[in-house]
C-alpha cells in the first residue's frame, strides 16, 4: 500500500482570479498537478512560454512544478538535479521542505535510501520550524512515507498523528487522509469496511483526487481479496479501471493487472489470472523489481504449473524468485540504511552532547580560573593591607617611643635635656673630646632671685620666664653645645671642641642676652632676669664630668656672692676669675 502514495503531492493553494496572470496560471498547475495531468503539462508549458515575465522566486517554483512533472513521468533522473537545486538555491524556505519532501520520495523510488533517510532525518529536525500549513502536510508525508518503507509503523503511526486532515487547505485535505489511513494500516490490519478508509475514498472522490482515489481503492480490493471476497474485489477492480487508465499512472497500472490476476486465479480462473500477469510483465521493465512484477510471476508459475507446463512454469518461478531475491534485497538495503542513518544521527548527537560537555568543562575550568586570579588577587590585596597595618603600626609603634624617649630625655617645660640625659650625654661627649684631646667648657648657670619672679607674679609667669630663658639662651649657643636644666631655675652648658677664651666668649653672649632684654611674660608684665655663670674649662679640671660640674658649681657660688649678673672663671688651683659683670649685686648688697 505505501508504495503506491510514493509520491509527493502539491497542492493547488490560490484561488483562480484571473486565469492569464502568472500567479493564477500557478495556482491552476498545483491545482491540476494530481486531479488532471494534461492540463497540469498545458499550464506548465503556458508559464515557461512566459518566464520572462516571472519574478525569480516564480521561477523557483516553475522549477519545482518541473520536478513535478518529471516525477510524474517517473523521471528520477530528470527531477532530482532540479529539486536539489531548489534545496540550495532557492532560499524560499517553504518551497526547501517541499522540494525536500518530493526529493526524498524520488531517492527512494530510486532505491537511494540512505539519502532519503538522511533527508527525512532533516526534515523531522526542521518540521517544528515548518508552519506553512501545507508545507508541513506535505512534509509530515514524505516522513510517513520513509518510516513505513523502513519497516517502522510505529513511528509512521506517530507522525501521522500529526496530520490533521481538518487543518490542511481543501486543496490538501484527501492526500492528508489517505496519508493517514496508510499510516494506521501499516500500523494494524485495515478491515475492507474501515470507516477512516471509506471517508477517504469519499473525500478524494469529491475533491476529484483520482490518484490518491485510485491508491484508496486499489487498496481496498486488496483487503477485500485477503478477506477471502474475490468476486467484491474483481467488481471494485473492473469499477476503477477506466479512472487509473486515464490517470496514465504506471504504477496503479500495474497493481490493477496484478490485483485482477490474484483474484481470478484464488477463483480458479487460470486464463483470466494469466492474461492479467502477462499484461504486469508487459507493463512493467523486467530489469526493475516491484511487487506486482514479483507476484504476476508467481501467479504465472502456478497457472503453467496447474496447466502441465513445467519447462514454462521453471523459467517463471525462476523469475519469480529473482524478483524475490531482489525485494527481499531492497528490504534489506532499506532497513540497513534506515539503521545506518538513525546511527549516524545518534552519533552527532553523542558527539555534540560530548562537545557540550567538553565546553561545560572548558567554561567551568575559565570559571576555576578567574576566580583562582579574583582569588589571588584578594590574597595580594589582603597582604597589602596586612603590609599597610604592619608599617602604621610599626610607624605608631616607633612614633611614640621616640616621643616617650624624647619625654623621657628632655625637659617637660623648656624642651632642652633633663639633668640625667644630660649627664649622661655630657659624660659621653667629654670621654670622646679626651680621646681627641679637644678641650672642653662646662658652664653652670643660675638665674638671679628668680623666687621673686614666682612671689610677684605668679608661678606661671615664673614658668613662661623660664621657657624665654631657654630661648634666648639657645640662641646664643653653638649647634654643638649641649644644654640642659639640672633643677628649678639652674642650668648646665658642655661646650665641646673649645678653648677657654672661646667659651668666655659664648657664656658672656649668654649672659648678656639675658640681662639685655625684658621678657614679657603676659601682656601685663615685662620683667629684666639676669643670670649668673660659673665656668670651668678642661685644662685646669680635666674631662672628668664630676670635677668639671664642681668646679664649674664654686665658679657659679662665687659669682652669686661677687654680686650676681656675671661670670665667674675657674682658674684651677689659683682663685677663680671674674671674666665680666654687668650690674652690682644689690639683692645681696
Ligand atoms: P638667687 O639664686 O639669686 O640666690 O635667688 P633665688 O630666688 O633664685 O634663689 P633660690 O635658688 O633659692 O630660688 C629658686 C627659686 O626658683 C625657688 C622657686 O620658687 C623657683 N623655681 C624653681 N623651679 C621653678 C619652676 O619650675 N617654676 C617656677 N615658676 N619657679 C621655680
Ligand atoms: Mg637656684
Ligand atoms: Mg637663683
Amino acid at each position: 500500500m505505501g508504495a503506491l502514495l510514493g509520491l509527493a503531492i502539491s497542492t493547488a493553494r490560490a484561488a483562480i482570479s484571473d486565469a492569464t496572470s502568472p500567479a493564477a496560471l500557478f495556482a491552476q498547475a498545483e491545482k491540476f498537478h494530481w486531479t488532471d495531468q494534461p492540463r497540469f503539462v498545458g499550464v506548465l508549458n503556458q508559464l515557461h512560454q512566459r518566464e520572462s515575465q516571472l519574478s525569480p522566486a516564480q521561477r523557483w517554483h516553475l522549477r519545482y512544478l518541473d520536478a513535478c512533472q518529471a516525477s510524474l513521468q517517473g523521471s528520477v533522473a530528470k527531477d532530482a538535479p532540479i529539486l536539489q537545486d531548489i534545496i540550495e538555491h532557492s532560499g524560499d524556505p517553504v518551497l526547501v521542505t517541499r522540494a525536500t519532501a518530493k526529493l526524498i520520495t524520488s531517492l527512494a523510488i530510486s532505491h537511494q535510501y540512505e539519502e532519503a533517510f538522511k533527508l527525512a532525518n532533516t526534515l523531522m529536525i526542521g518540521l517544528p520550524q515548518v508552519t506553512d500549513v501545507s508545507a508541513r502536510a506535505q512534509a509530515l508525508r514524505s516522513i510517513i512515507q520513509m518510516l513505513r518503507l523502513a519497516g517502522d509503523p510505529g513511528q509512521a503511526l506517530k507522525y501521522a498523528r500529526q496530520l490533521d486532515p481538518d487543518r490542511v487547505p481543501s486543496e490538501d485535505r484527501c492526500a492528508t487522509y489517505s496519508y493517514k489511513v496508510n499510516a494506521i494500516s501499516g500500523a494494524v490490519t485495515l478491515s475492507s469496511a474501515d470507516p477512516e478508509l471509506l471517508r477517504a475514498i469519499a473525500i478524494c472522490l469529491a475533491d476529484k483526487q483520482a490518484i490518491f482515489a485510485n491508491t484508496l481503492r486499489l487498496d481496498r480490493a486488496d483487503l477485500l481479496l485477503q478477506e477471502g471476497h474475490p468476486e467484491q474485489s474483481i467488481a471494485l477492480l473492473k469499477k476503477i479501471e477506466p479512472s487509473v487508465r486515464q490517470s496514465q499512472f504506471k504504477p496503479h497500472l500495474t497493481a490493477l493487472y496484478y490485483y485482477l490476476a490474484q483474484a481470478y486465479l484464488s477463483q480458479g480462473h487460470a486464463a483470466k489470472a494469466k492474461k492479467w500477469a502477462l499484461a504486469v510483465v508487459t507493463a512493467s521493465d523486467p530489469k526493475n523489481f516491484t511487487w506486482p512484477l514479483q507476484t504476476a510471476y508467481n501467479v504465472l508459475y502456478k497457472v503453467e504449473k496447474k496447466a502441465g507446463h513445467p519447462v514454462a512454469a521453471l523459467s517463471y518461478y525462476q523469475k519469480y524468485v529473482a524478483q524475490e531475491k531482489a525485494a527481499m534485497d531492497d528490504t534489506k538495503t532499506r532497513a540497513l540504511a534506515y539503521q545506518m542513518v538513525r546511527q549516524q544521527v545518534l552519533d552527532k548527537k553523542l558527539k555534540l552532547e560530548a562537545l557540550d560537555k567538553k565546553n561545560r568543562i572548558l567554561e567551568l575550568r575559565q570559571e576555576l580560573a578567574g576566580k583562582a586570579q579574583e582569588t589571588s588577587r584578594l590574597h595580594i590585596l589582603l597582604l597589602a593591607l596586612v603590609i599597610v597595618v604592619i608599617g602604621l603600626w610599626t610607624f605608631r609603634l616607633k612614633h611614640s617611643q621616640l616621643r616617650f624617649r624624647k619625654l623621657a630625655r628632655h625637659d617637660g617645660l623648656t624642651g632642652v635635656f633633663n639633668r640625667q640625659h644630660f649627664l649622661h650625654e655630657a659624660g659621653r661627649v667629654l670621654q670622646r673630646l679626651h680621646q681627641a684631646d679637644a678641650g672642653a667648657c662646662l658652664v653652670a648657670l643660675d638665674l638671679d632671685h628668680f623666687k621673686r619672679i614666682n612671689d610677684t607674679y605668679g608661678h606661671a609667669a615664673g614658668d613662661e620666664a623660664l621657657r624665654r630663658v631657654v630661648e634666648i639662651c639657645s640662641r646664643e649657643l653653638r649647634g654643638s653645645d649641649l644644654f640642659g636644666r639640672l633643677g628649678g631655675e639652674e642650668f648646665g652648658i658642655l661646650m665641646p671642641a673649645c678653648t677657654c677664651e672661646q667659651g668666655i666668649e659664648i657664656a658672656t653672649r649668654v649672659r648678656r642676652g639675658l640681662s639685655a632684654a625684658p621678657l614679657k611674660l603676659n601682656p601685663e608684665t615685662t620683667v629684666v632676669v639676669s643670670a649668673s655663670l660659673g665656668l670651668a674649662h678642661s685644662t685646669a679640671s680635666g674631662y672628668a664630668f664630676h670635677q668639671l660640674f664642681t668646679d664649674a658649681d664654686a665658679a657659679l657660688y662665687r659669682a652669686k656672692h661677687g654680686g650676681r649678673n656675671r661670670l665667674v672663671v675657674d682658674a684651677g688651683a689659683g682663685e677663680p676669675v671674674v671674666a665680666n659683670a654687668d650690674t652690682p649685686d644689690t639683692a645681696n648688697a
